[in-house]
């Protein structure tokens, strides 16, 4: 059976010559992923559709002339790394969007077409505005590109997660309505407007995970439950995804029994919740304990997370009087999990005036919030690296975490990564320190 004068055959066959012929459009991200750890990454919700797309991991070299564009992604620590790559391709052929883009334009100028800054999620709409600077658009077409990237490999270390179950994420909404904002946060940075995906576009996004038949799913949300119709919406994740553990982050200040026993009763699993910095009180927290003694009573586990100001733990008298008082807070709370980051001061927030004169390019790569920042003595830095690692492991370790919380040892990737950052440490304290735990 012919379509005109043409057979099928000819058809498929002038089409697949087509898809050599068009250009590959690349997605890169700096820093590298690491494609066992984390999950998928961002840079899919901005890839177009297309059988001409595709996403590196390795950020190796290209010849520019198969390529139509390089779609990158960079975060400040990634910068050197973009840097280096870029001065090796043309650069009218680059796009650059991510943080580090939106709040230092200046430093890419030389390098790219064109900057994207805040979120984008419709790639041609947003590179053919007018001028080198554009704002990105946001017109919830496209299912983010999860066909280009391999779902499987990706690792959440949670309580319960086995290595082998799968985790997918999905983002129903950008941005933080915060006012102010918190002075760490740099989120509203990226957006300081809540916006809410379509609603039936989140239908059409978990019907598509689906096929992953996932254990867990992570509402990336940065505030899920700031959403006027946030229980729709776990409705409909919940209906189409009954089997999968939900977890998502929340602030303490938006949730009360009734919202909790909601989250319960729609599988929510674990709710993260920020704790910061234990020597200072933030608005949103004002209700933390209440809230945990609540999702503890619905069957909810908690993630909490912490933040270290490096410059407040200087000297032991400091570093004690620090971890005394976050140990006191873990007992108070009994979370499941609690993860520490080191304090990041991020352009645009209210810490950035505080700490700007400091901050040099070669400070970047130390935005990983695993670095002590700002701390140049070496030595001090892998002691407060560990002293961070030492405390968690303590509380997981202690006799009152088995009786009143959960098992530790219990072969998840919670436990499996701590017991990998013990055999690290275990090694350079023995051999460099010579002090006893
Ligand atoms: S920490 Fe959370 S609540 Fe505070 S500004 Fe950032 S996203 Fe908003």
């Amino acid at each position: 059976m012919g379509f005109g004068t043409k057979t099928w055959r000819e058809i498929e066959f002038n089409d697949n010559l087509f898809k050599r012929q068009k250009k590959r459009i690349l997605g890169l991200t700096f820093p590298a992923t690491d494609i066992n750890l984390g999950l998928e990454p961002s840079i899919l919700n901005v890839l177009p559709p297309g059988d001409n797309v595709e996403y590196i991991t390795d950020n190796r070299l290209f010849n520019d002339s198969d390529v139509e564009y390089y779609a990158c992604s960079v975060y400040i620590s990634g910068y050197d790394e973009f840097t280096k790559w870029a001065t090796q391709h043309n650069p009218k052929k680059i796009i650059v969007g991510g943080y580090h883009p939106t709040t230092f334009p200046e430093e890419f100028e030389r390098y790219a077409l064109k900057i994207v800054q805040g979120p984008c999620d419709d790639f041609y709409a947003t590179i053919s505005q007018e001028g080198q600077v554009v704002r990105g658009i946001i017109s919830n077409k496209n299912l983010p590109r999860r066909d280009l990237y391999d779902i499987y490999r990706n690792q959440q270390i949670i309580p319960d997660k086995m290595p082998q179950d799968t985790v997918v994420s999905i983002n129903t909404s950008i941005g933080c309505n915060m006012k102010p904002p918190c002075d760490f946060c740099c989120t509203p940075m990226m957006c300081d407007k809540l916006l809410s995906k379509p609603i039936e576009m989140v239908e059409n996004e978990a019907r598509d995970l689906q096929k992953y038949s996932p254990k867990f799913i992570f509402i990336r949300d940065e505030n899920f439950t700031m959403q006027k119709d946030w229980k729709s919406r776990l409705r409909i994740l919940h209906e189409i995804l009954p089997d999968t553990r939900i977890y998502l982050f929340a602030s303490a200040n938006t949730l009360n029994e009734e919202r909790i026993r909601f989250m319960s009763t729609h599988g929510v699993y674990m709710v993260c919740l920020g704790m910061e910095d234990p020597t200072v009180t933030y608005q949103k927290n004002s209700i933390l304990p209440k809230v945990i003694e609540l999702l503890k009573k619905n069957d909810v586990k908690t993630y909490l997370s912490f933040i270290v100001n490096p410059l407040k733990i200087i000297g032991k008298k400091a570093g004690e009087n620090f971890y005394n008082l976050l140990t006191e807070r873990f007992k108070e709370l009994a979370p499941e999990m609690v993860c520490g980051n080191f304090l990041m001061p991020f352009r645009g927030t209210k810490l950035w005036d505080e700490y700007y004169a400091y901050v040099s390019p070669e400070d970047y790569k130390h935005y990983d919030s695993k670095t002590p920042f700002l701390v140049r003595n070496p030595v001090l830095r892998e002691k407060m690296k560990f002293f961070m690692f030492w405390y968690q492991w303590k509380y997981y370790t202690s006799d009152f975490y088995q009786k009143n919380v959960r098992k530790f040892d219990s072969g998840d990737t919670l436990h499996l990564r701590f017991m990998e950052l013990y055999n690290h440490f275990k090694i350079i304290y023995e051999r460099n320190w010579n002090i006893r735990a």
